[in-house]
């Protein structure tokens, strides 16, 4: 067994000493104890000068700001480029122009407000119009916007939409961020959902271990409530989103050994983020530090060109390569990811590259005809997008 550090952190208002049982710490477990409280005002952030709060009011006037205590906890203020920095505070960077507001075209899937329905089997409810912290890359940033006007989520619409469906076998619940919502109303969903006798697995999506472990944690209900609605014939994955291994810490891992003892099948899905992430000695260690903790590596996406997203953005054929890359420093479990651009028109994986072309498959498409059809296009090293690209000669 290798060696096992202590760190002291505070848990429930007191200062405790306690062994870190997962893997790897550092002194940023040091963190606030509890749940984690929300903050929401940049000028509240010590980390942060008074000239830099000041040109980032500019910012989130147009991109909401909101995050964790816990989260800020993590970051090293001494580095402007600390990753986990750039995934939670406003930049001037996001001012840019570039992309759109619905990156994948998730409109033309929407079928009643918040119930979008793209690929064959699986329905998507965007139950919560929030997140304890906006991810700045986020591309559904459209829903924390001040101007964002779709209706909440009919529940009782989206569930008659489904029953309706036999061919519905699958629900993403995400959004915003499921786990926001109380327990109780959360459990109302998941009940209103598990009626649907051909639904045979649920999904959340949520980035909360990620940021605020403690809800949790210190929510037993939320995890009997998630026990409740697993059966020998339907499962519950929680879709988690870890970017970058330092959000790994003990308190996380904690929360996912909770997790999975519900019966939850956990994986982990993440795009590639420039200077997050985007290092193949970085992906590969969060790809097996979670695999270690028994989180299945999902997708590896493609940075969607997303309103305010361009500097995290990595060209497709640079991303393809970190990938491959990070693979090789894996385990056989740790490298069960795909790399995939979430389009339009479907999921794309890019599955290969020689000197002149770049290959690529649809892994879920819209249009059933697309499923599994292979693209062979040519090598375009900005590319940063599907459409930066021409067929192959
Ligand atoms: S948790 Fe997901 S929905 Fe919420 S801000 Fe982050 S990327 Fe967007």
């Amino acid at each position: 067994m290798g060696y096992v550090p202590t760190i002291v952190r505070r848990h429930h208002g007191s200062h405790a000493s306690v062994p870190i049982k997962y893997g790897r710490v550092s002194c940023y477990d040091i963190g606030t104890g509890g749940i984690s409280i929300y903050v929401k005002d940049i000028n509240s952030i010590n980390g942060l000068n008074d000239d830099e709060k000041e040109q980032l009011s500019k910012v989130v006037e147009r991109f909401p700001f909101r995050t964790t205590e816990y989260y800020l906890s993590l970051i090293d203020w001494d580095d402007p480029l600390d990753p986990l920095r750039m995934i939670a505070v406003p930049t001037l960077s996001e001012l840019d122009e570039w992309g759109s507001l619905d990156p994948s075209g998730e409109s033309e899937y929407t079928v009643s407000p918040r119930v979008e329905h793209k690929y064959e089997q699986t329905a998507v409810l965007l139950l919560s119009g929030s997140c304890a912290s906006l991810c700045r890359y986020c591309f559904r940033k459209r829903l924390f916007m001040q101007d964002y006007v779709e209706g909440p989520l009919d529940i009782d619409s989206a569930i008659d939409y489904i029953s309706r469906r036999p061919e519905v076998s699958n629900v993403l619940i995400t959004g915003g961020d499921p786990l926001m919502l109380g327990t109780r109303k959360l459990e109302k969903v998941l009940d209103r959902v598990s009626e649907i006798d051909h639904v045979r697995l649920i999904r959340i999506g949520s980035k909360i271990p990620a940021v605020n472990p403690y809800r949790i944690t210190e929510d037993p209900d939320l995890l009997e409530l998630l026990d409740n609605h697993i059966t020998p014939y339907r499962s519950l994955y929680m879709m988690t989103q870890f970017n970058h291994p330092r959000e790994l810490t003990a308190v996380a891992a904690e929360s996912l050994h909770l997790l999975k003892k519900t019966g939850a099948l956990l994986n982990n899905q993440t795009p590639l983020l420039h200077k997050v992430n985007s290092n193949p000695h970085t992906l590969a260690e969060l790809m097996n530090e979670l695999s270690y903790m028994g989180v299945a590596p999902y997708y590896v996406f493609q940075c969607r060109p997303t309103v305010g997203n361009r500097h995290f953005a990595v060209p497709i054929e640079e991303s393809f390569r970190i990938c491959e890359e990070a693979k090789n420093m894996c385990s056989g479990l740790g490298k069960r990811f795909k790399y995939a651009m979430s389009h339009r028109t479907g999921k794309i994986e890019v599955i290969d590259m020689d000197d002149e072309n770049v290959y690529m498959k649809y892994h879920q498409a819209a249009l059933p005809e697309n499923l599994g059809r292979t693209m062979a296009l040519k090598r375009n090293p900005d590319a940063l997008w599907l459409e930066d690209y021409t067929d192959a000669e």
